[in-house]
């Protein structure tokens, strides 16, 4: 760890309970708080494990938003329900699809505030880019999110509500009583690789993510879930442990100089600190590797000799290294690697002995790739020749 100021987050909380219309959101809550409520409204202890089952299963199963269609509940039950608790997500406020299918949704949270959240199908699988905070505290001088002053962190009820959000539009919802052959999912995996930094709000993360993977909630699989940081080094070990699901570390750099530029964070627990942590990430089988993701910006982070100091850098660690073609934004201060420069970089990594795919930007035509991500209702923004000065570069 270097000796630099800390980097405090600046980040408005909400109450976890939205009051509208003094109604109680259910979803987001953990099984143990839903069957306190439950509890507190007069379901018999011994019942409220049960019953929270089977609220779990028409909500994250079955996409039900209407306490009447819970046939297996008793109807004064049900009515109890519908007086107390709502079953809210974000509203989406417009939707755009692009030329290769990428679909980007802008929804609204509470407080008239926005996020996006991008939707990728492949052959093989599709995917959910979800978003964990309103714009993010971090100021990673690529990334377009990190000009985004208004900060705050989405409760769980929100990040979990991006993914059924995404299930209404590609309808979804198996019929009640059954459900989807994992294989034949639309959306089967999910990234937290949209708007703000995960581990900076990890409780809520964490309540979302468990529902996610839930066998009675939206049922995936822990392995199809990667979490994608910055390098919040004392929050890492916890994610294994609490999370279990995949992780991905925006890596950007092979060396402190240039990554306290690219990746700020990196003033404060550094390559060292960070690769310490990732050592010890426990995993439980071998084929679980780390993803390093590395934006490919040019003559900044390029070079060959970056690429065999990473590859000694990461020695020891099951990884993957995932290169991103830079994606510019409007105003942003660098360029896209050359074509050859990236399949250069990538040819060493691969000779050693590690996958090095190099991502497919998607999207693009809708500003829905990687990093280029902004709700366009914030006011504050910073200037180019602000951006410029924390990327350490003229124009
Ligand atoms: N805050 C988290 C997750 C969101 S960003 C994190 O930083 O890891 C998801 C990935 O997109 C990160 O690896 C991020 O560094 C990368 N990224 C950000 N801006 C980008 C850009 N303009 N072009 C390409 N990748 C970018
Ligand atoms: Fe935040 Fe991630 Fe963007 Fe950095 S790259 S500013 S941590 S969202």
């Amino acid at each position: 760890m270097t000796a630099n100021a800390p980097i405090t987050p600046d980040i408005l909380t909400v109450p976890r309970k939205e009051a509208e219309a003094g109604k109680t959101n259910l979803v987001g809550m953990t099984r143990d708080a839903m069957r306190q409520a439950l509890v507190g409204i007069g379901v018999p202890e011994k019942q409220a494990k049960m019953r929270v089952g089977q609220i779990w299963q028409w909500i994250y199963q079955w996409g039900k938003r209407d306490f009447s269609e819970m046939t297996n509940l008793s109807k004064a039950l049900r009515a109890q329900l519908e007086e107390g608790f709502e079953i809210a997500i974000p509203e989406v406020v417009s939707k755009q699809v692009s030329e290769d299918g990428t679909r980007k949704y802008l929804v609204r949270i509470a407080g008239g505030h926005e996020v996006e959240v991008v939707y990728i199908p492949e052959t093989d699988r599709g995917t959910l880019c979800i978003s964990s905070q309103v714009g993010c505290t971090l100021t990673c001088s690529f990334c377009h999110t990190g000009t985004q002053k208004l900060v705050r962190n989405l409760t769980a009820a929100e990040i979990i509500g991006q993914v059924m959000m995404a299930r209404d539009d590609l309808d979804e919802w198996p019929v009640p009583g059954t459900r989807n052959p994992d294989e034949a999912r639309l959306l089967s995996n999910i990234v937290l690789m949209g708007m703000g930094e995960p581990l900076y709000n990890f409780d809520n993360v964490r309540d979302a993510m468990k529902i996610a993977m839930d066998p009675e909630g939206i049922q995936l699989s822990r392995r199809r879930i990667t979490l994608s940081t910055s390098g919040v080094v004392p929050e890492i070990a916890r994610t294994a442990q609490e999370i279990g699901c995949l992780l991905a570390v925006s890596f950007h750099a092979t060396t402190d100089e240039v990554r306290d530029k690219l990746v700020p964070i990196n003033k404060r627990w550094n390559i060292e600190a960070l690769l310490e942590a990732l050592r010890a990430y426990p995993r439980l089988a071998n084929s679980e590797r780390i993803t390093f993701e590395y934006v490919m910006l040019d003559h900044v982070n390029d070079s060959k000799e970056d690429a065999h100091r990473l590859v000694k850098l990461i020695e020891g660690i099951p990884a993957k290294i995932n290169l991103i073609p830079f994606n510019e934004w409007p105003g942003s201060p660098y360029q896209r690697s050359s074509n050859n420069r990236i399949h250069a970089f990538a040819d060493i990594i691969h000779d050693a002995g590690y996958a090095s795919p190099i991502r497919k930007p998607r999207g693009e035509d809708i500003m829905a790739a990687c990093g280029q991500l902004k709700s366009a209702t914030e006011r504050a923004r910073k200037s180019r020749k602000q951006i410029e000065a924390e990327a350490g570069v003229k124009s």
